[in-house]
């Protein structure tokens, strides 16, 4: 494997390539990471990935200091997973001038949910994203479903901006206990990992509340929510939001839309101690 960080060194290596797939990443890589990896070498050739942790979409009181660096290790498992390039830049090498041209997601997908509550993450979230494509310039991009509104964002990003990469959706890896496997699990305490996985369990019950529903209304979805949420909180959990959304643009459904069978998603942030972690589920 090739282990680039310089964008001129990288479109060397890749000229020629009009078939490359690429799977970015902050690093830190778990089973989760790695699933992407062999997906992306399904639908495409040469398999780049890259590891950047993105200040841009980094709160002022978010973890960019401590976020697990692991570049060792991580090198380590792409080798064994065939990667051909791992593109790792430095900050000066992406950034060599404040990025002050950024790509600014619509409200109305950008500023809810996890938006809402991570101001400007969708908006460093997509910056980096064009130009992590704009250096590998891949024929395909592999996200996970782990990030439910990053991936419709980042599709929604490509097709506007009428970009050539097709983007490929990949399933959520979990432990066997159901928690989705993050690298901010490592912040959990021995007692926390216990707990975690109640959140999962948890939208389990709210998409089994929601299918046993005798009839769908916005009303009866509201209500499971807040039942959930006060579920989570008294279980000592900070929760951010549980939400059922239609999986078509994440907005709040309508009694209209529930009655033609609006295909829905319940969306999921809290915090656990200091830990905040995010999971999603289709109905
Ligand atoms: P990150 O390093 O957290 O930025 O994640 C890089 C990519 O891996 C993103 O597309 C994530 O959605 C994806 N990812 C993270 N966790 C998982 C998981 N448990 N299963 C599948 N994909 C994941």
């Amino acid at each position: 494997m090739k282990i680039i960080s310089d964008i001129q060194e990288l479109r060397d290596h890749l000229r020629g390539q009009n078939r490359a797939s690429f799977v970015p990443t902050m690093g830190n890589l778990h089973e989760g990471h790695l699933s992407l990896m062999r997906l992306a070498r399904q639908h495409g050739d040469p398999v780049v990935a890259s590891i950047f942790v993105n200040r841009l979409q980094f709160g002022p009181n978010e973890d960019f200091d401590s976020y697990p660096r692991t570049m060792q290790a991580d090198i380590d498992k792409l080798e064994k997973e065939g990667v051909y390039i791992l593109f790792a830049p430095t900050e000066r090498d992406l950034y060599p001038q404040p990025q002050e041209y950024r790509v600014d997601p619509p409200q109305q997908l950008g500023d809810i949910l996890e938006g809402e509550f991570r101001p400007g993450f969708f908006k460093g979230v997509c910056t980096v994203v064009l130009k992590l494509f704009s250096c590998v310039q891949p024929k395909v991009a592999v996200f996970g479903k782990k990030d439910y509104q990053q991936l419709m964002i980042i599709r929604q990003m490509a097709k506007q901006f009428a970009l050539p990469v097709d983007i490929i959706p990949a399933e959520t890896i979990r432990a066997e206990d159901g928690l989705a496997l993050s690298s901010r699990n490592g912040y959990l305490s021995t007692a926390e990992r216990a707990e975690a996985p109640a959140l999962q369990r948890l939208l389990n019950e709210v998409r089994s509340q929601v299918l046993n529903l005798n009839e769908r209304n916005v009303e009866a979805l509201t209500t499971i929510e807040k039942n959930a949420v006060a579920q989570l909180a008294k279980r000592g959990w900070s929760p951010d939001y549980i939400a059922i959304r239609q999986q078509s643009d994440l907005a709040p459904t309508s009694n209209e839309n529930l009655q033609a069978g609006e295909p829905l998603v319940i969306l999921t942030a809290a915090k656990l101690g200091k830990t905040r972690l995010i999971d999603n589920l289709e109905i």
